[in-house]
């Protein structure tokens, strides 16, 4: 067990533990060995969790905002001076290769705490005048706030969801994956060693039914998910009974558009990032690469080059570019992905098998072309290695099939000609884009989709919008004109 926690929750300021939740194991990606057990919260903690957290927020509420700033601040350097270890926990929770979880991980949890710190103090209201009367506005915090995770960025969510919360006034009660368990425990103990007052953010661990618990319960005033559709309709539905503020940061079937006329080695790369980083399990990825005809033939040839030589093996390795996948279950279900694609007739360019390595997770990073709209592989999110190469002729044909899909999380042109690709990119449903770029998410950048890929945003000043809400007072300057 050698990343056992001191127990499963972080609740009012110190580790929880109930032995009769049901148990969690954890189990390292590259191995397949447990490396901790925990158990699901019970009512009862739940309970314990969201009365703190009431209780908390209301004190925090009232406090400064450079004050509350100063300990999120305090938290990213904590963060920051314990970068190793931290990102070798990322690293053990996910399977993710450390060359990553060193850089973009914690890392970026520790900008966003950063960022909202110096952001919360400028949050102000307006004035309006009107005549003898006037009216003041203010930004208030919502008051208790759920977060709950996906495993693929399972720190780094917990960072963008607490960050924007804590610093606006909120409280949260975060519940991660039940099968990234570990991270979320960690910034728990940091916020407290930070500063933060006990209950603000408290950690609740368990599978679907302790978010679904925690999402319908009256002390709750806001859900922000970080997951696939299917749960978010769930999630939605389940938040709006109760008349709930959301946040929904879904899934994608995002499309990365190159016109022949692109950098072959950029668009190369750039696709090889937007869906071969973190083992292509991440939302915004753009794995519907649709390729203009002119530059197809080059683009194939030095894709396959590249992708054959990317290193796979244990993530611990510092040379090591791709991890084995989160689990076995999801192993299984790329795996099927990649059978259908075949059976269905995409063109194997390269990989399609798994990679037999210890008993982890790994897939071979795997590339199909010739795919067509109508493919599953098209259709549907794989979050796996799995790159769809799609051809097409002229814009207005490509921009018509990339929004051909239920999904507007993100999307990315290729272009030498930047009129076209901010013409392009003005024309594509999607709520993150890039232009010649791919899946750079800075802390600054608001991040989130629009059709069935989500609701409201993560990050920049947007968010001060889904952590916040406006009251307006009137304010009578003189003798009141009643008609009666
Ligand atoms: P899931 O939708 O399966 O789960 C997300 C979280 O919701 C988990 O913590 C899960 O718990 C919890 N949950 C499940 N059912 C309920 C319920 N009824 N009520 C409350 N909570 C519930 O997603 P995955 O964890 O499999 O993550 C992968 C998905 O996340 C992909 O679709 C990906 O695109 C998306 N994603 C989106 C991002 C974005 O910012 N747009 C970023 C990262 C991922 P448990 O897992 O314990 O069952």
């Amino acid at each position: 067990m050698i990343a056992q926690p001191q127990a499963s929750h972080f609740i009012d300021g110190d580790y929880a533990e109930d032995a009769a939740g049901a148990e969690i194991a954890v189990i390292y990606p590259a191995t397949g060995e447990v490396i901790a057990r925990l158990h699901e919260a019970t009512p009862a903690l739940i309970d314990r969790a969201l009365a703190s957290a009431a209780r908390a927020q209301t004190a925090w509420a009232a406090t400064r905002p450079v004050d509350r700033a100063r300990i999120l601040r305090r938290a990213a350097d904590i963060i920051r001076d314990r970068g190793a270890a931290l990102a070798r926990l990322e690293t053990l929770d996910t399977g993710k290769p450390i060359q990553e979880t060193q850089v973009a991980d914690w890392p970026s949890g520790a900008d966003a705490l950063e960022y909202f710190a110096g952001l919360a103090p400028t949050v102000v209201g307006e004035t309006i005048p009107l005549g003898r009367d006037f009216v003041y506005t203010l930004r208030e915090p919502l008051g208790v706030c759920v977060g709950i995770g996906a495993w693929n960025y399972p720190s780094q969510i917990a960072c963008w969801k607490a960050a924007p919360a804590l610093s606006l006034g909120n409280a949260m009660v975060f519940k991660p994956s039940e099968v990234t368990p570990l991270g979320a425990l960690q910034l728990a103990e940091i916020l407290v060693e930070a500063g933060l007052p006990a209950g603000l953010f408290n950690v609740v661990q368990g599978r679907g039914a302790v978010g679904a618990a925690l999402v319908t319960d009256p002390r709750v005033a806001k859900v922000s998910l970080t997951g696939s559709v299917p749960t978010g309709r769930r999630v939605y539905a389940a938040a709006a009974e109760g008349m709930r503020h959301v946040t929904m940061e879904l899934g994608g079937k995002s499309p990365l558009i190159i016109f022949d006329d692109a950098s072959v080695e950029d668009a190369v790369g750039a696709a090889m990032l937007a869906n071969f980083y973190s083992a292509g399990q991440v939302c915004s990825n753009g794995t519907r690469v649709f390729v203009q005809k002119g530059i197809k033939d080059r683009f194939l040839a030095r894709l396959a080059d590249r992708t054959a030589a990317i290193t796979l093996g244990d993530p611990m390795d510092p040379a090591t570019q791709m991890g084995p996948l989160v689990s076995a279950v999801h192993l299984d279900k790329v795996m099927g992905y990649i059978a259908g694609a075949k059976a269905e007739g995409a063109r194997l360019v390269t990989g399609g098998d798994r990679a037999k390595l210890n008993a982890g997770f790994y897939v071979q990073p795997t590339v199909f072309a010739d795919v067509t709209d109508d493919m599953t592989l098209a259709r549907e999110e794989v979050f796996g290695p799995v790159m769809a190469v799609l051809d097409f002729d002229t814009e207005d044909e490509v921009i018509a099939r990339a929004n051909a899909t239920e999904y507007g999380l993100a999307a990315g042109v290729f272009t030498a000609d930047l009129v076209r690709g901010h013409r392009v990119i003005g024309q594509v449903q999607a709520g993150t884009c890039w232009v010649n770029a791919y899946n750079l998410t800075p802390v600054e950048v608001p991040f989130g989709g629009v059709k069935a890929s989500g609701v409201g945003r993560e990050n920049g000043h947007a968010a001060v919008q889904h952590y916040t809400q406006v009251k307006s007072v009137y304010v009578g300057m003189g003798p009141v004109d009643a008609p009666y």
